[in-house]
């Protein structure tokens, strides 16, 4: 006799999970089907380095857009702690290495540091006022993210009445770059601004399709502050959280079991999977999709989208941190974000560069040290540095993936040394056989690993938190109504939020 549960959720990433959390907790039969031995999809953590005892978050490490609701619903135990930097911006003026310091909640020695770069108090006034009004949209759009879409003009409405017709129009009508430029005089603190709008996406910031816009909408409303804070224990922490309470409300969660084929008529819908050599048919009132958009397509037999990443991800373990040319003290600089290579017109340049099939030069990245806010993921006296480098879709890997991950990884360790008083290579730890701990994935590693069509960290382009023309629902319904999307791929999803799998289970609960 063919199993048959009220809701199939395909995919155990942390979305999905968060799924049959909700769902299993109001008394539904939930399984999940995932495909590696393992849930989470890349929100988890891993010790790549045999003889050492860190744990790294190996895909994605910070944590803004997941809201604290959802982490009170479910009774989450987890720890999200703040970092003391929000960036530092190594550069060099009239010969003179320095660099931009801005503190978490900026005060005098970000005053000060904006003054010593720039030569006056203007830019640093623009950024306080340009923040202050992007913290009230922040505000103000945050606690839409959990109900069904609003209209545009109901979204409109809102920002506009929070954070004023400028800021509407600045981050949803006209390209960011415009909004950027008009702003900021700086290319420097124009790139600092800037880069929220690249993060997993390959554009430029004067695209008229406005695809920066929604990259940085979401980068900065997260929980209804934008702050990125650090899981404490690595993103492992979350993921095992969503598991337990998964597990404890009742849901089966089904490892290495790797969905072929998905169908659903409005009323019934079955999915068939493979675990270990079987295959076996599951029914089901309602399949939630975890998986990328699409994998989906793949699975009900259409053709599916061709979404591609463009990002390297590099996790590096440090003996210790290495000092920095400018003299700034490396415990502040890499505390938040450091920028390498990322002014605005370097990041427009390496757009253009790559998006014409070229490796961009120099390579736009940013490096973030979590065990200066967490040390609880290393052995004691170790460092982790992760750097996540822009602006290089997957095509450039096609013809020599592995050769071409061994020179960015070089590139990008030269480019960092050209801040270091002392030469990142000295300061790395070796693992059990000598060899230093470093690993990169592209996004071709990552379509491997993780099933991300074209590498894609989002599983797709992000997409306006309003209704567009699909029209009214929660922005997870696809043409099928018991087939929804419940990851990334969802309106709203993209991230380490659970937006989706929250949406997911309420437009299955009537919510
Ligand atoms: C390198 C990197 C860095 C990132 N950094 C951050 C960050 O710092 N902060 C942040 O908020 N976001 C970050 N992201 C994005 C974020 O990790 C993702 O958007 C989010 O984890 C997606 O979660 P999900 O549950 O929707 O999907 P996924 O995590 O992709 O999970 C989908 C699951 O489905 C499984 N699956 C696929 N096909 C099948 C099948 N046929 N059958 C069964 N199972 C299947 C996969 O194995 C996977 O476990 C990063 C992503 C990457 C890759």
């Amino acid at each position: 006799m063919t199993e048959r549960y009220d809701v199939v959720v395909v995919g155990g990433g942390h979305n999905g999970l968060v799924a049959a959390a909700y769902l299993a907790r109001a008394g539904r039969s939930v399984l999940v089907l995932e495909r590696l031995e393992r849930v989470g999809g890349a929100a988890v953590s891993a010790s790549p380095f045999s003889g050492t005892g860190a744990r790294l978050s190996r895909y994605s490490y910070l944590v803004s857009l997941l809201p604290r609701a959802i982490v009170d619903d479910l009774g989450l135990r987890i720890s999200l702690r703040s970092r003391r930097v929000s960036s530092y911006t190594p550069t060099v003026r009239s010969g003179v290495p320095t660099g931009l310091l801005v503190e978490r909640e900026p005060g005098p020695a970000t005053a000060e540091s904006f003054r010593a770069l720039t030569g006056s108090d203007a830019e640093f006034e623009r950024w306080s006022a340009w923040y202050d009004s992007l913290a009230a949209m922040a505000r103000a759009v945050a606690p839409t993210m959990l109900g069904p879409l609003p209209t545009r003009a109901e979204l409109r409405s809102l920002v506009v009445g929070a954070a004023g017709e400028r800021v509407w129009r600045q981050v949803f009508e006209r390209p960011l770059g415009e909004a950027v430029e008009e702003t900021f005089a700086d290319d420097l603190v124009r790139g600092v601004v800037a880069t929220d709008a690249l993060i997993g996406t390959h554009t430029s910031l004067r695209a008229p399709d406005l695809l920066a816009n929604r990259c940085f909408l979401y980068h900065l409303i997260g929980d209804g502050t934008g702050e990125w804070r650090v899981p404490v224990g690595g993103m492992g922490a979350v993921t095992a959280e969503l598991e337990r309470v998964a597990r404890a409300a009742g849901a089966t969660i089904r490892t290495g079991a790797t969905a072929t084929a998905v169908a659903a008529d409005g009323v019934e819908a079955q999915v068939r999977y493979v675990a270990g050599e079987q295959e076996h048919t599951v029914a089901a009132g309602t399949v939630l999709s975890g998986v990328a958009p699409a994998v989906l397509d793949r699975l009900r037999g259409r053709a599916p989208a061709a979404p591609r990443g463009a990002q390297l991800k590099i996790n590096i373990l440090l003996d210790r941190l290495p000092r920095l040319r400018s003299g700034v003290d490396p415990e502040l600089a890499f505390a938040g974000t450091f920028h390498l290579d990322e002014s605005y017109q370097e990041l427009e340049d390496a757009y253009r560069a790559s998006a014409g099939g070229t490796v961009p030069d120099p390579l736009p990245g940013e490096t973030y040290c979590h065990t200066l806010t967490d040390t609880s993921i290393v052995d004691a006296g170790t460092h982790t540095l992760t750097l996540f480098g822009l602006h290089l879709p997957a095509d450039l890997f096609e013809e020599d993936n592995a050769g071409l991950r061994e020179t960015l990884v070089d590139r990008y360790l030269a480019g960092l040394n050209r801040h270091l008083r002392d030469p990142i290579e000295e300061c790395l730890a070796t693992d059990a056989d000598g060899r230093p701990c470093v690993e990169a994935r592209t996004p071709l590693d990552l379509e491997r690993e993780l099933a991300m069509p074209g590498g894609h960290i989002f599983h797709g382009d992000l997409a306006w938190p309003h209704v567009e023309d699909d029209g009214p629902g929660w922005g997870v319904e696809t043409d099928v109504p018991n087939l929804l999307l419940c990851g990334s791929g969802a309106r709203r999803g993209g991230g380490v939020s659970g937006i989706g799998g929250h949406n997911a289970a309420m437009a299955v609960l009537g919510r």
